[in-house]
């Protein structure tokens, strides 16, 4: 191998490693930490939490740390397996025998790697559910629904993602050295697009959306919304109950597909004010401009993304450094973008703090606009059930949670509430 190669390999395997070291430092943190304190319930929340759910919540989030760990454990096997070991190589090669070099080849290639890793990890998928969540008692999914929800999803999976790229594939071949920019705008189109039909075409297939049917509770949440200047439209009630006991809302789609989904689970666990506070909060995340503001974030990154994509794709050093000899006669872009999916993360994974930092930003901005349009009691426990009913722990250790955290841990959170 040149020394580029040497080199970039070399950088390959330092940040792999710098990220697994990092995992687990952190990881160990956090189920020691929790475990320190799952004797007794923190003073602040002795009134509200009893031992039993406090105890509850640390194994539970002690379990899924540990599961975490599995499989980052997984991920970097697998990430070695296609790379440095050849497994991506082998699997060009055998496609490049059968299909000869072009786009079926190449839509082959990206297929085939899909199909692969998804089956490696389904096993893992299906232990989270059947095993932890079973566990903990939030499991509510059937082998037959897990079944066909993975069927479902991997169709729906293959009719977008093919026809996107074999678009980005010909945009390679065809458009270019200024590609990349091509590219970047196919898919933040595609993006823009998903944001408005995810909500109306395809989360339907997989639950329920019944519009709010509770009168006194859909008369008390319009005057609510009216009181915000919200277009009071797109107020749906999702069977998430179908799938788990978590309880959750959140806010959707933009412009005249934007709504506010709430899982029946919560507003089974909620009393009216409470909804109210918790719909508030969603529409403060509407009303600063967080959905936007995330829009233009990603918009941003994602082309320092294809800029960085363009670069490299060229670069001999980038296929040999990761294990994969480059075909002479026929394009390697389906190569190229495989190994920049896998690759980038590596880098992108130490952006978590700052991505994390600024949600909670935005969290904190959002239950401050609940206070101003509700009251603040109310949101305090609201939240208070949601972290009891979804066993989130109330000690996580505070270095995890700056790294990890969307969401303020509950101490801080309701602290900033008492004080608003
Ligand atoms: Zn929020």
């Amino acid at each position: 191998m040149d020394t580029a190669s040497l080199a970039f390999t070399a950088l390959f395997c330092a940040l792999l490693v710098l990220g697994l070291v990092v995992r687990t430092v952190l990881s160990s943190r956090q189920i020691r930490h929790v475990a320190r304190h799952r004797g007794a319930v923190p003073a602040a929340f002795s009134d509200t939490i009893s031992l039993e759910a406090h105890q509850k919540a640390a194994n539970y989030t002690i379990t899924k740390t540990r599961y975490g760990l599995l499989e980052t454990a997984i991920d970097a096997a697998l990430l070695l397996g296609w790379t440095l070991l050849g497994g991506l190589d082998w699997l060009n090669q055998t496609l490049l025998d059968a299909l000869g070099g072009g786009m079926l080849q190449q839509l082959a290639l990206l297929a085939a790697f899909v199909a692969i890793g998804g089956l490696i990890t389904l096993p893992l998928g299906w232990y989270a559910t059947f095993r932890i969540e079973e566990r903990f008692g939030f499991n509510k999914m059937t082998l037959s629904l897990w079944l066909a929800d993975l069927f479902k999803g991997s169709l729906v999976g293959a009719l977008i993602g093919l026809p996107i790229a074999a678009l980005v594939l010909w945009l390679m071949g065809a458009a270019g050295p200024a590609w990349w920019i091509w590219a970047w705008g196919v898919w933040m189109a595609f993006n823009l697009l998903a944001l408005v039909l995810y909500p109306t075409l395809i989360a339907p297939l997989f639950n329920k959306f019944e519009p709010l049917a509770d009168e006194t509770l859909k008369t008390r949440v319009n005057a609510l919304m009216q009181r915000c200047g919200f277009a009071a439209k797109g107020l749906f009630v999702m069977d998430g109950s179908k799938r788990s006991a978590h309880a959750n809302a959140y806010f959707t789609g933009f412009g005249a597909a934007k709504r506010v989904v709430f899982f029946d689970t919560l507003l089974k666990q909620l009393s009216p004010d409470e909804i109210d506070a918790v719909l508030a909060h969603e529409l403060g995340h509407y009303q600063r401009r967080h959905i936007l503001k995330r829009i233009v974030l990603m918009f941003a990154l994602s082309l320092a993304g294809f800029a960085l994509l363009g670069w490299v794709s060229n670069q001999a050093w980038f296929f040999s450094g990761l294990g994969v000899t480059p075909s002479m006669d026929t394009p390697n872009d389906a190569l190229a973008l495989l190994l920049f999916m896998m690759t980038v993360p590596l880098l992108t994974y130490f952006l978590s703090p700052l991505m994390a930092q600024l949600s909670r930003k935005h969290e904190f901005e959002a239950d401050a606009y609940a206070v101003d349009h509700t009251s603040g009691p109310d949101l305090a426990s609201a939240l208070l059930k949601l972290y009891k009913d979804n066993a989130s722990t109330l000690t996580p250790d505070p270095v995890y949670a700056r790294f990890y955290y969307s969401h303020p841990p509950a101490s801080e959170r309701l602290a900033r509430l008492q004080t608003a």
